[in-house]
């Protein structure tokens, strides 16, 4: 089986999109995979939605939809997307339902609260640490919120799933949880962040697919007890300003590739400057995605550069 990761989408703003199909540079890796794992960082709605469903933060994504059809028609893979970070509400309740409804008609996986979403073998769940907002509890009775000083409900529910499904590592056993976490420009990663990948795996996960800091941190992804911890990938599609203190307009794409042993894991790291809605001159390594490997620590694993051009 080969697992397909990639950071955040955020896809437009306003119902405007960056790019009606940011996935087309990246196809020969999404036709290859068996299932597809990306943070889905916008409200969807085919139909604008009116500003009276917002909520009151700072910035409100919404987009019509289009990029995931596209998504959908180029592979048969199983998608799964997380709907859990801190614009899952950006237009309230309404603007979640219109997402949950835009990917069931897509036929992309989602997992509501808590509640597990399995397919041919994986489990995932998705989480997240922040709203960016000022109303935390809403959030938090519609997506799942991690609380870093109770972390005893989230272990325990993957302990839970752990011991139905069969032994770790196996197809049917698989375990993907994907959490939104830490602040947007991170110099090393927060040791609540790391102490809570490595718990993570201890209960039962086999991947922990983090994402947040609009950047690719330090150290991206960490092996550990077997199990691999993807501390982010930076963003895949976004038009925010680069930073070129983090290197922002850089991100990955992470293959998992292997079977059923115990150590099922071949990993390539996919540089993939972004591609949406950026000018040429706005990429630092357009012409040297391998050079992006210099920058981060991300210990044993092997590279597949993929040169976009503009
Ligand atoms: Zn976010």
């Amino acid at each position: 089986m080969r697992l397909l990761f990639f950071g955040d989408c955020m896809f437009g703003r306003g119902g405007a999109p960056f790019d009606e199909n940011p996935f087309r540079y990246v196809g020969s890796f999404i036709r290859e995979a068996d299932f597809i794992f990306f943070n889905l960082e916008t409200v969807i709605s085919p139909q604008t939605l009116s500003e009276a469903h917002k909520e009151p933060k700072t910035f409100n994504y919404q987009s019509k939809g289009k990029q995931l059809k596209m998504l959908r028609n180029m592979t048969q893979a199983t998608i799964f997307a997380s709907i859990a970070n801190n614009h899952s509400l950006d237009y309230g309740l309404h603007g979640l339902e219109a997402t949950e409804e835009y990917l069931k008609k897509t036929e992309i996986l989602f997992n509501q609260g808590d509640n597990p979403v399995t397919q041919k073998g994986i489990t995932f769940l998705s989480a997240t640490d922040h709203c960016g907002c000022n109303n935390l509890k809403k959030w938090g009775e519609n997506v799942w919120v991690i609380d870093y000083n109770n972390l005893e409900p989230v272990l325990r529910k993957i302990w839970r799933i752990r011991q139905t499904a069969p032994l770790r590592g196996a197809p049917s056993g698989f375990i993907v949880f994907s959490i939104h976490w830490g602040s947007n420009w991170v110099t090393r990663i927060p040791p609540k962040i790391k102490q809570l990948g490595r718990a993570l795996i201890d209960a039962g996960v086999n991947v922990v697919f983090g994402h947040s800091a609009h950047h690719v941190p330090p150290e991206p992804v960490e092996f550990y007890k077997g199990g691999l911890i993807i501390y982010g990938l930076g963003d895949f599609v976004n038009d925010y300003a680069i930073d070129p203190d983090f290197r922002s307009d850089e991100a990955f794409m992470c293959t998992i590739s292997g079977g059923t042993d115990e150590v099922p894991f071949d990993l390539f790291l996919e540089p993939s400057t972004r591609y949406a809605a950026r000018p040429p001159s706005a990429v630092l390594n357009k012409d040297c995605p391998e050079c992006m490997l210099q920058h981060y620590d991300v210990g044993r694993v092997a590279l597949v550069p993929v040169v976009r051009t503009f």
